[in-house]
Order: structure tokens, then C-alpha cells, then sequence
């Protein structure tokens, strides 16, 4: 740890609990959670890693994240503070990976340039929305992207054009040992008029069937199809206010899984367990997860 930091010219927190970095409000301590001040350093911070073969791990905002209450024994690097560069020019964009999602679309809508406005109200920062390809309302992040830069673990910088990389409903082949550091867009001019319409609606659509007032990461569950929503399947299977601890499946929308306060991940995992036992019971249908998972044995759903 000594060693490690003297090189971090950001941000390094020792035994940082996740749980102040998720939306979950959920996770146990990182061994290091790490924001780098810039390229230069993040490049050093990487190969002192690569080096040292410890283990290391890329996350965004924590919007769609469960980390394991027992932490990570490893880096934890987030770009979410630094990296947070964003250029408009004319109908291209530039961001770094750590700007907020939210941000992007506001800025782009105010020069009147469409295709992001829908996700809005998306949590999260850009690095994270490309990993997920990220969407909403008819909308997803890589409809408009133009290409990608990417650090490797060596700490070199490599950059992908947009049909390098397969982008699929929250799905993206992004390799896991590269970081994304920054991406190019190509948006459209609208009237502004159409910009609002678009945004309005999928705002109204975002407030009425999501439970946001509570602590979540979002969807738990992706859409098994594009007109079966995971959520209507869970509600079917009776599953609706089901309590673990202090974690639940809301009431309001059943994707979403409640932290009431002080959750566990291990009662979140278990309510998992419950959703993809009884859907697959009454309907054979295998739900795949849509948040990501941090720090868990790889069995972790075997019940
Ligand atoms: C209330 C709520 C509503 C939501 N609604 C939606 C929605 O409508 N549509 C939708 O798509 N999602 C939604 N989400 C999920 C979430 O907001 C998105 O997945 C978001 O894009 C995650 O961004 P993040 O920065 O928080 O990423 P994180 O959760 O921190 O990480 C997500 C993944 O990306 C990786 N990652 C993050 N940054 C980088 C980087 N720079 N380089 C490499 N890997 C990286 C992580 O390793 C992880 O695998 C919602 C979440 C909440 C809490």
C-alpha cells in the first residue's frame, strides 16, 4: 500500500467502503479506491497494478452495481471525479468517460442536438453507459457514437471505432481489462420543439413506473424479450413486496430491488435466488441479470 501511494496523485482511500460508491448503498470496504487525477497518472496506477499482478476493477457511478458485503480484496478505479471533460462542436461531441450521463444529454439538448434525450434521468457516467450500453425509451448510448478511447492494463491508449465493439440490448464487448476513458458522438439538429417532446416523455414514463425514491441500482433482471418485460414476469410469479432483511422487491415496478436502509448484498442475492426460482418455475423462462456483481464467489447463485 506504501508503495502504491506514493505513485496515486489523485484520490486513494483505503478500505473505502463501496457501499458510500453504489447506489445500492450496499458493498463492503475496496482495499483501495482509487480516482485518478489524469491519463498520466491512471497509466502509472495501471502498470504499478499489471505489475504486481493485483487485482483490479473499473467502476463508474455504482448505478448499477452489487458489490459483496465482504469487499474487494484489490484496486477499485473510478474515473467518475476526474475524468469530466466535455467539448460541443457544432453536431460532434467529446466527453471523458467519467462526465454524468444526465450532464451529456442536458448539454447536448440545449444546442439542440437529438438522440440522447431520452435517456434522460439515466443514473450513472458516460464510462458506465457505454459497458451497459445503456438505454431507455426506444433510445441507447452507441446510437450515436463515433468511437472509443480505451487504457489497457499496460497502460497504453487504444481506440475503437463504433462497429469495432457489438453493442446489444445492455450488452457491450468492451474487454474487461481496458478502462474507457473518452468517446466521440455524432448527434442531429432538431427543432427544439421534437427535443422537449421526446425528453418529456420519457421523463413522465420514468417518474410514473419507477420507485425512485428509494435506493436501487435500477433493473435487476434484463427483459428475457423486447415484450416481456422481467418485472411483469416477477409480478406474475407473486413476488411484489417479497422481503430479505431490509432489502425488497418493490411494490411499484418489480425489476427494481429495494434497499430500505441497511440491506445486505447477501439479502439482495437472495432475493435474486427467489425471482429466477419461482419465474422459472411458472414459466420456464431462465432470467439473466442486468446489474453487474462485484466480490462474489462465482456460485454465488447456485441456491
Ligand atoms: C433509479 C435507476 C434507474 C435506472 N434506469 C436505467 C435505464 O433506464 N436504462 C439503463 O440502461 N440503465 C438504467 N439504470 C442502470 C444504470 O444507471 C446504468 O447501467 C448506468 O449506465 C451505469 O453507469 P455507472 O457509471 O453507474 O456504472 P457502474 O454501475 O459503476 O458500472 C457498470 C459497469 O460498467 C463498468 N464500468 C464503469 N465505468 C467504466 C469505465 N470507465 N471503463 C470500463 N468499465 C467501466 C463497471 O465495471 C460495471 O461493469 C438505472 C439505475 C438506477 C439506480
Amino acid at each position: 500500500m506504501a508503495e502504491l501511494k506514493r505513485i496515486v496523485k489523485g484520490m486513494l482511500l483505503e478500505n473505502e467502503p463501496m457501499s458510500a460508491h453504489t447506489s445500492y448503498g450496499i458493498g463492503g470496504p475496496a482495499w483501495a479506491y482509487i480516482t485518478p487525477r489524469d491519463t498520466s497518472d491512471l497509466s502509472e496506477i495501471l502498470h504499478f497494478a499489471n505489475t504486481y499482478s493485483l487485482p483490479t476493477f473499473f467502476v463508474g457511478s455504482g448505478s448499477n452495481l452489487l458489490v459483496a458485503d465482504e469487499g474487494i480484496d484489490g484496486l477499485v478505479i473510478t474515473l467518475g471525479k476526474s475524468f469530466r471533460k466535455l467539448e460541443i462542436s457544432g453536431n460532434k461531441i467529446y466527453a471523458e468517460s467519467g462526465v454524468m450521463l444526465g450532464h451529456l444529454v442536458k448539454e447536448s439538448m440545449k444546442q439542440h442536438l437529438s438522440g440522447l434525450e431520452s435517456m434522460i434521468g439515466v443514473p450513472g457516467t458516460l464510462g458506465g453507459a457505454l459497458i451497459m450500453n445503456a438505454g431507455a425509451f426506444g433510445g441507447e448510448i452507441s446510437n450515436c457514437l463515433i468511437n472509443v478511447k480505451v487504457m489497457t492494463l499496460s497502460g497504453s491508449i487504444n481506440q475503437y471505432d463504433a462497429g469495432d465493439i457489438d453493442f446489444s440490448y445492455r450488452h457491450s464487448t468492451f474487454k474487461e481489462n481496458e478502462i474507457i476513458i473518452s468517446a466521440n458522438f455524432e448527434l442531429k439538429e432538431e427543432p427544439s420543439e421534437m427535443i422537449s417532446k421526446n425528453r418529456n416523455i420519457a421523463s413522465k414514463g420514468r417518474k410514473i413506473n419507477q420507485p425512485l425514491r428509494f435506493r436501487s441500482a435500477g433493473s435487476v433482471f434484463k427483459n428475457p424479450k423486447p415484450d416481456l418485460a422481467a418485472g411483469y414476469l416477477i409480478d406474475k410469479a407473486g413476488l411484489k413486496g417479497t422481503h430479505c432483511g431490509e432489502a425488497e422487491i418493490s411494490t411499484h415496478h418489480a425489476n427494481f430491488f429495494i434497499n430500505h436502509g441497511q440491506a445486505k448484498a447477501g439479502d439482495i442475492i437472495n432475493l435474486i435466488r427467489i425471482a429466477r426460482k419461482k419465474v422459472q418455475e411458472k414459466f420456464n423462462i431462465t432470467l439473466d441479470l442486468e446489474i453487474k456483481t462485484l466480490g462474489f464467489p462465482k456460485d454465488v447463485f447456485q441456491s
